[in-house]
């Protein structure tokens, strides 16, 4: 008879996910003491939630009292378009060309969590999907889904690093996977030779005050510094630049989440509609989408030094 872990995995395939692992919960001393490091050299730049309980980050039974287990899924969301060369469009990050992985990933765990209560009534879980505080990519990591790379994102070795991550915290003790997937990064120096910035100050070092993704999408100032404008290489939202550049990502795949689908104008963006865009219409275009992350003040401020770097 297939046990409880098995029949999580089997669900979590049903319900469209590429990878799940579970794991033991356990406090992540190691990882905590780098965050604190991060933290003190202020690579976090303004993103000071990042600062708030580091000690909590590092040990899901803060997070959730009685948690035993993880559950860590994958969702690869690769859908193959590509840019356009037009100056006057600006592109968008690959994980923001849909709708808001947030909203597609939590039904899914939510359905995820719905089934294991109905195999075991005693079971309680919380759900995590990017907003929570927690290490999602070492839990990943630690599941066997794939390695952290030097550009810090989680890769996978079937679906390259195009793939989101979620996870339960669950009460339950349940069968562990232990087998690790090991650093297949090598010698490769790719993602840092291609930044334009140098935002990965060292391997597995990511300096977010350099970073064209944390000043497009967290930084809330009204300009940039101008080391970002002038190399935001045609960036409107995000940058994909080091995952673009990464060997591993040759392994991508289609997803089949057709939620993922580019949304009309969400790859590269129209600037000049960008601007004119009114509180009323920017609700409604982005409505579901991750990219109301900056807000439309922010999309117009990342629009206004586009045009301006193309000036120079
Ligand atoms: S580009 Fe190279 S060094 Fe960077 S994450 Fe990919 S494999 Fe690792």
């Amino acid at each position: 008879m297939a046990s409880l872990s098995e029949k999580i995995k089997q669900k979590s395939f049903e319900l469209g996910f590429h990878k799940t692992g579970i794991v033991r919960v356990e406090s992540l001393t190691e990882e905590e003491n780098h965050l604190r490091e991060w933290l003190a050299e202020n690579y976090h730049g303004e993103m000071q939630w990042m600062e708030r309980e580091p000690e909590k980050r590092a040990a899901p039974e803060l997070l959730f009292p009685g948690a035993r287990s993880i559950i860590v899924v994958a969702l690869n969301y690769f859908t193959p378009f590509e840019h356009e060369e037009n100056s006057s469009k600006g592109k968008v990050s690959r994980y923001a060309w849909g709708d808001d992985y947030h909203d597609v990933l939590k039904e899914k765990l939510r359905e995820l969590l719905a089934f294991i209560k109905s195999e075991n009534e005693a079971a309680e879980g919380k759900i995590c999907v990017d907003t929570a505080p927690i290490m999602d990519k070492v839990w990943a990591a630690r599941a066997g889904l794939g390695w952290i790379g030097k550009h810090s994102n989680l890769i996978t070795k079937d679906y390259g690093s195009w793939v989101f991550l979620g996870e339960i915290l669950l009460n339950l003790e349940l069968e562990y996977d232990t087998d690790k997937v090991s650093d297949h990064c090598g010698s490769c120096t790719a993602c840092l030779d291609a930044c334009p910035t140098g935002a990965i100050v060292e391997p597995y070092i990511v300096d977010s005050r350099k970073c064209l993704s944390y000043a497009t999408i967290e930084l809330r100032a009204p300009e940039f510094p101008d080391e970002i404008t002038e190399n935001l290489n045609g960036w409107l939202y995000g940058c994909d630049i080091c995952q673009d550049v990464c060997p591993w990502n040759r392994f991508e795949k289609p997803t089949m989440e057709e939620r993922f689908a580019p949304r009309t104008g969400n790859v590269s963006a129209d600037l000049d509609e960008i601007l004119a865009l009114s509180p009323e219409k920017y609700a409604e275009k982005f409505r579901r989408s991750a990219m109301k992350r900056t807000k439309l003040a922010g999309l117009q401020r990342n629009a206004t030094a586009l045009k301006k770097s193309r000036k120079k």
